[in-house]
């Protein structure tokens, strides 16, 4: 078994690492002063820069304009971003998944401006009724002369500031057995935004509260056939939770070298911290939880860029993302206690990856939803699908 990175892989690692400690890690006060809002000119700085360093749109293939990465480079990539505090890794877009299946005139209107930076579009499927069933979901697309009018409230709109489209997920005619994507231009008719709350984290970007009523598009930017809403979504969902999981990653091994640094510098009582066995242990349990998740990580990337059985591997994505997202909580809590009341400042990138990493055990499916998902499997296909090595 090789587990070396190719020259390649490194060249991407090292590059997006670049990127992150250059160009993202210098915004972070300004962004935490601000309060998450960014002068428009500093985030044009940055688009120009992700294309500078070659990273726009790393997802997408070259022929549509992006970089092509395996999907072992993604997680590569991702880690090195996921170190960036306040979801400035938002900074560099990744085209929605489910663009790849659109026609010829979607992959022309939207993937290929969307990978060069032109545009940019946001995902909009939960609603106040619908969160972890989509089933639930309200918003309707009822057939309006050749195109569809659509109606609905969506929640949680991520980055729909920095957007110029949506890819919103409604029930064609109300009905869930009928799920179905749409691409719906930001200044259409009748799309609303109605708040833009606070979160816990200070972000990039807002996640806004939008109202559709009659939004009225045609036919051709419904994305895929009507029904095969879950479908394209559910294959994005298995890269979205392992690039979850390598920003978790990130995250965790930014945290944690902050905190074995201090451990050394900060004397008490007459001796480095880390010589007290309450602190040391810390660091070991952080070092032991990172090797594991990034061991875990690395593996299932792998093997996704291998073809493997998509269902084992959606399967496997589930656990990566639990996992991860849980093992940064733990590694950021840790993190925190060793660097005492300095770790509580925002100031400190500890206190503010602390808050960051609290929504990764929420979005993209929460820890249950993921806990409920890796047991439907093991019922299915037995626990040597988590427990065995093929
Ligand atoms: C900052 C942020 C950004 C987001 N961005 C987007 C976005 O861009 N687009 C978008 O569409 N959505 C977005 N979301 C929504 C996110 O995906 C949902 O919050 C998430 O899916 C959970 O849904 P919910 O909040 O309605 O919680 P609920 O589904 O109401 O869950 C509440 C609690 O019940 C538990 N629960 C629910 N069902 C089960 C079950 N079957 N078994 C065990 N426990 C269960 C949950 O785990 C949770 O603990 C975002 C959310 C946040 C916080």
């Amino acid at each position: 078994m090789d587990l070396n990175l190719s020259d390649a892989d490194r060249e991407i690692q090292a590059r997006a690492r670049t990127f992150a400690e250059e160009v993202l890690f210098p915004l972070e006060i300004p962004l935490e002063e601000a309060h998450g809002d960014l002068p428009a000119e500093t985030l044009a700085e940055v688009k120009r820069k992700v294309v500078e360093h070659g990273l726009n749109a790393y997802n997408q293939a070259e022929e549509y304009g992006g970089q092509g990465f395996t999907i072992l480079q993604q997680i590569l990539c991702q880690e090195e971003l996921g170190k960036a505090t306040s979801g400035l890794w938002g900074t560099v877009w990744r085209p929605a998944h489910p663009l790849r299946q659109g026609t010829d005139w979607q992959i022309e209107h939207y993937l290929k401006p969307s990978c060069a930076g032109a545009r940019r579009g946001c995902f909009a499927i939960t609603e106040p009724g619908a969160g972890s069933d989509p089933r639930q979901v309200k918003t309707s697309a009822v057939k309006s002369g050749n195109g569809w009018a659509i109606n609905g409230e969506k929640w949680f709109v991520t980055a729909l500031d920095a957007s110029d489209y949506l890819i919103v997920h409604a029930h064609v005619d109300g009905d869930p057995d009928k799920p179905t994507l749409f691409l719906v231009d930001k200044d259409t008719e009748g799309l609303e935004i109605r708040r833009t709350p606070k979160f816990s984290h200070t972000y990039v970007f807002e996640h806004a509260e939008i109202v559709l009523e009659d939004v009225t598009v045609a036919d051709e930017q419904r994305l895929g056939e009507i029904g095969q809403g879950f479908e394209l979504t559910k294959e994005w969902f298995i890269e979205a939770r392992l690039e979850i999981a390598a920003r978790c990653l990130g995250a965790a091994i930014r945290a944690a070298e902050i905190a074995d640094a201090w451990a050394t510098e900060r004397h008490q009582f007459g001796h480095p911290i880390r010589e007290f066995q309450g602190v040391g242990f810390q660091i070991a349990d952080m070092a032991v939880d990172i090797m594991a998740t990034k061991s875990l990580l690395y593996r299932v990337a792998w093997e996704l860029d291998r073809e493997g059985d998509p269902k084992l591997i959606h399967a496997r994505a589930s656990a990566v993302k639990l996992q991860a997202s849980e093992m940064a909580g733990r590694v950021l809590d840790r993190a925190m206690q060793v660097l005492g009341g300095r770790g509580y400042m925002r100031e400190n990138p500890v206190e503010r990856l602390w808050r960051d990493v609290r929504v990764e055990r929420i979005w993209e499916g929460t820890s249950e939803v993921q806990r409920a998902i890796i047991e439907g499997q093991i019922r299915k296909r037995g626990l040597g699908l988590y427990s065995g090595w093929v």
